[in-house]
C-alpha cells in the first residue's frame, strides 16, 4: 500500500524532531545513563495512543532498549528519569498511566 501524503508529512516531521533531540541532547540513555548500545527515541506516551504528541520533545526521551522496555512495561521507578516521566503522563494523560500502571500491577501478581 503506498503510504498516504498525511502520512509522509507526520514522518517527515518526526525526522526533523528526531535529528534536533539528537543535536540538543547527549546521546546517553536518559534512563540509565549508559553510552552502550543503540540510544533510540523513547515516546512516554506511545504514538498509537497520541499521535497528537508524535513530536512533543517532553514525550520524547533518548534510551536504550532495557530502559525504554521499563516504560513499555510501567515501571517508571526503576529509571533515572521516572519521576518525571510518570509527572509528564499525569500531566497530559491520567488514564493511559492509570491504565499502565493498573497492567503493571496486574503482571507483578
Ligand atoms: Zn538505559
Amino acid at each position: 500500500m503506498k503510504p498516504t501524503k498525511k502520512y509522509q508529512a507526520a514522518k517527515a516531521s518526526y525526522n526533523v524532531t528526531r535529528a534536533e533531540i539528537y543535536g540538543e541532547r547527549d546521546h546517553c540513555c536518559e534512563g540509565c545513563g549508559t553510552w552502550q548500545g543503540p540510544i533510540a527515541c523513547s515516546h512516554r506516551i506511545p504514538v498509537s495512543k497520541r499521535p497528537d504528541l508524535r513530536c512533543d520533545k517532553d514525550n520524547i526521551d533518548l534510551m536504550c532498549h532495557p530502559c525504554h522496555e521499563l516504560v513499555e512495561t510501567g515501571k517508571y521507578d526503576d529509571l533515572a528519569n521516572g519521576k518525571a516521566i510518570h509527572h509528564y503522563i499525569a500531566e497530559i494523560d491520567p488514564q493511559y498511566l492509570q491504565e499502565k500502571l493498573n497492567r503493571r500491577d496486574f503482571l507483578a501478581a
